[in-house]
């Protein structure tokens, strides 16, 4: 590659075209297709990918997670897997933990793309408050080769299938994703799910009383509870029902008085004020459990924000709808081809395994590491921890070498930052909420004398690089505050020192008062940090260690519930946006199908409730059928269902006759069925979206040994599918037969549905 000239190096991208649709494989050309690219990057970045890279570049298009570590050179890899799987011509996408990463790694690299002959774009604006509108995001995501992050694309995806028209989908067919920072977006973030609202729900008059049934119970007595779950015990049940004056809580009639004692519960036992959430200005503001940042204008899902809001005595706010939903979990299991990447992975692999069906091949790095990892030091209380972790830090910055903090906590960065101003050092605080900034800050973190306080999300995937003359007197120092919630943070924090085989050095600081032990005031491990008591370094090692495994386990196990909670949903989702698919690519209602389900509609009618005098036949037709009533109606025999049906045909038959008069033509008959079938399914599938994320809550609640949740949650969720498809069928026929319709000068067709 490296005797062609410009010219015929790019040229080359056509004729891999060429042979791939003669028939070769992406395996086939992968080697020539990598040196192309390789040589594609030497010339135009000015780097030329190390072995290991190639080597990364090749897992990524296998479809392994691959464990490539900070400084690596990971965005330099992706560029050989997209560019060989961007020639397929179909969709090729780059996902990023935030939206400067993805600009500017759009910017970066997008050199190269273009230099090939393959146009490349990014997903995500600068600048949060302007919207991309539909068009925009059509010509994005017709690129070959697309950056964007998860968030947007979840988004996307939701906002792609709700569209009115086909002219309004913007997404092309889902083929190829790598991941970047792929642990924490498949793990760390995966629980919390993409949810779009729109309308505001009717505002229940439940969460009161069941807040003050809740502050009446007694723990162990009437609910019990472990780590991240409360259930009411059968006493609590019993009481329960007195107390509602029910004869069953799990009735589906007393559905919204389950949920709402549940949210309560939660309410008032899972989420502590100041740790979750704080209250300012008379407002609920939820807190990051990570970083501790306040998430302002974030609402917990499914009425539990107001549950506690109810607990703090607030005013109440608005609940809305969830009109669409995904995890991201589901979202790139919806990728034919996934690939991920990230320094630290290796820890998960088996739950990676589990969930995606992914391997984590560990990448060697390009020279050996020389970075020491130092034991980590025990302390009883954060006061030591903190007094020993900024002796260090200035003992270090003493010495010329750079510092970078990484705290698991909020407060121990402002504390640590606190101490560092008294003893007169300069320094940088980062706490995660700008990112374009953090990453210009971060990036000097390397430099001589530099000292710089960070959460451990903060600046991430910017690369730190050393200062002129660090690397002789020892590199980096990463000085960690706090046992953090898994190991993979931990090894995230290390591996900001020691890139590409510098010196550098890591050590924890760590205490019983670290959030992830957990002690509370009652425990006896308690009086070793309030009064100093004595304790062995090999106790407090085995208590904070063991509360780090812990808090794993718990991790795993939460998420792999709510996969298995969303793989549900999933199923429903499919259905539903396939047929909305079929839809609006032009399929057609024919009539027979739509005879099919008035057949259905109303054998439903004679068989309920409804059903009792020739008066409900008439309000049915008003209802469902037609404005206008006959005589005929009055006469027909109660008993013989087969002559109510046939009278009831032919007014739809009548109707829909009427309507296509009214359109004039076969054709915009059709369009306007379409259109009105659409509008049910969305309808209905809003109702159901919003319902399963309900049910997910209060089927929570139901935690006992004997039940299985997941089980229950199937079925209720099943159970409430055909009550939708039925509800589908009705309003589909509804919107045929009583919408108002005509057509324009132009002849577009406008609809006022019933
Ligand atoms: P990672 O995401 O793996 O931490 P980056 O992609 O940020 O690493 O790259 C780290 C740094 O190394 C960047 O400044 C990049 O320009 C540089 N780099 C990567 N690969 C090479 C290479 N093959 N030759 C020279 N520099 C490289």
């Amino acid at each position: 590659m490296a005797k062609l000239s410009d010219k015929g190096l790019a040229g080359l991208t056509l004729k891999f075209k060429k042979r791939l649709a003669e028939g070769e494989s992406l395996e086939d050309i992968l080697p020539e297709a990598f040196a192309a690219i390789c040589e594609a990057d030497k010339r135009i970045l000015g780097m030329e990918p190390y072995d290991v890279q190639i080597l990364g570049g090749i897992a990524l298009h296998q479809g392994y997670l691959a464990e490539m570590n900070t400084g690596e050179g990971k965005t330099l890899s992706a560029t050989m897997p997209l560019y060989l799987n961007a020639l397929t011509g179909k969709s090729t996408i780059l996902v990023t933990a935030n939206e400067y990463l993805a600009s500017r790694d759009a910017q970066e690299m997008g050199p190269v793309y273009r230099f090939m002959g393959l146009s490349v774009a990014a997903g995500v604006t600068v600048d949060p408050t302007e919207k991309l509108s539909n068009e925009d995001k059509k010509a994005i995501y017709a690129a070959d080769i697309v950056y964007t992050t998860h968030g947007t694309l979840g988004f996307d995806y939701l906002i792609h299938n709700l569209v009115a028209s086909a002219n309004d989908r913007f997404l092309r067919e889902f083929y190829y994703v790598i991941i970047d920072e792929a642990d924490s977006v498949l793990l760390d973030a995966a629980q919390t799910p993409l949810v779009i609202s729109g309308s505001p729900r009717v505002q229940s008059n439940l969460y009161k009383i069941a807040d003050f049934f809740v502050t009446t119970l007694v723990e162990d007595v009437d609910y019990e509870r472990e780590k991240d779950r409360v259930w009411l015990t059968e006493k609590g049940i019993r009481y329960a029902e007195t107390f509602f004056q029910i004869d069953n809580f799990y009735d589906e009639r007393y559905f919204e008085i389950n949920r709402h004692v549940t949210l309560a519960l939660r309410a008032h036992t899972m989420f502590q004020n100041g740790e979750a959430y704080v209250v300012a200005d008379g407002e609920l503001v939820l807190l990051n459990g990570a970083t501790g940042r306040m998430m302002n204008g974030m609402k917990l899902r499914g009425g539990q924000h107001q549950a506690l809001e109810m607990k703090e005595e607030l005013k109440i706010t608005q609940e809305t709808r969830s009109v669409a939903a995904i995890t991201f979990q589901n979202l790139f299991l919806l990728f034919p081809k996934m690939s991920g990447m990230s320094g630290t992975m290796a820890d998960a692999s088996e739950e990676l395994w589990d969930i995606y069906g992914s391997k984590v091949l560990v990448i060697p790095p390009n020279r050996p590491k020389k970075r020491k990892d130092l034991p980590d030091r025990y302390f009883r209380n954060s006061n030591r921890q903190i007094r020993a972790a900024v002796a260090e830090i200035i003992k270090v910055h003493r010495s010329g070498r750079p510092v970078l903090v990484v705290a698991a906590s909020i407060k121990d960065t402002e504390q640590v930052s606190e101490d560092l101003m008294k003893k007169k050092i300069p320094h940088n605080v980062l706490n995660a909420n700008n990112a374009f900034w953090e990453a210009e800050i971060i990036k000097e973190a390397g430099r001589k004398g530099a000292v710089t306080v960070a959460t451990s999300i903060a600046g991430r995937g910017t690369d730190i690089k050393l200062g002129k003359g660090v690397g002789s007197i020892g590199g980096l120092a990463v000085i960690g505050i706090g046992r953090m919630e898994n190991v993979r943070l931990e090894r995230q924090a290390r591996g900001r020192a020691g890139r590409q085989g510098d010196a550098g050095t890591s050590q924890f600081f760590v205490s019983l008062e670290d959030d992830v032990v957990g002690v509370d005031e009652s425990s006896k491990l308690y009086k070793c940090i309030e009064e100093e008591k004595k304790i062995s370094r090999r106790k407090l090692k085995k208590i904070i260690n063991k509360a780090q495994v812990i808090a794993e386990e718990s991790g795993t196990l939460s998420r792999k519930r709510s996969v298995d909670f969303d793989k549900i949903m999933q199923r429903q989702r499919n259905l539903i946006y396939e047929a909305r698919n079929r839809l609006l690519d032009g399929g057609n209602l024919q009539v027979e199908k739509f005879m099919e389900m008035a057949e259905k509609n109303i054998k439903w009618f004679l068989k309920s409730e409804e059903f009792e005098d020739s008066q409900s036949i008439n309000r049915y037709i008003l209802d469902n059928i037609s404005y206008r009533l006959d005589e005929k109606g009055a006469d027909l025999t109660l008993d013989d269902e087969e002559e109510i049906k046939g009278y009831l045909f032919k007014k739809i038959e009548q109707g829909l006759a009427e309507q296509e008069k009214k359109l004039g033509s076969k054709r915009s008959m059709n369009d306007f069925m379409r259109m009105a079938v659409l509008s049910a399914i969305d309808d209905a599938w809003v109702e159901q979206v919003d319902y399963l994320q309900q049910l997910q809550a209060a089927v929570s609640g139901r935690a006992t040994a004997q039940r299985n949740l997941l089980f229950e949650y199937q079925n209720d969720a099943f159970e409430s599918y055909e009550k939708m498809q039925a509800s589908v069928y009705q309003n589909a026929m509804r919107n045929i037969l009583l919408s108002n319709v005509f057509l324009d000068q132009e002849r577009k067709i406008h609809i006022l549905f019933p």
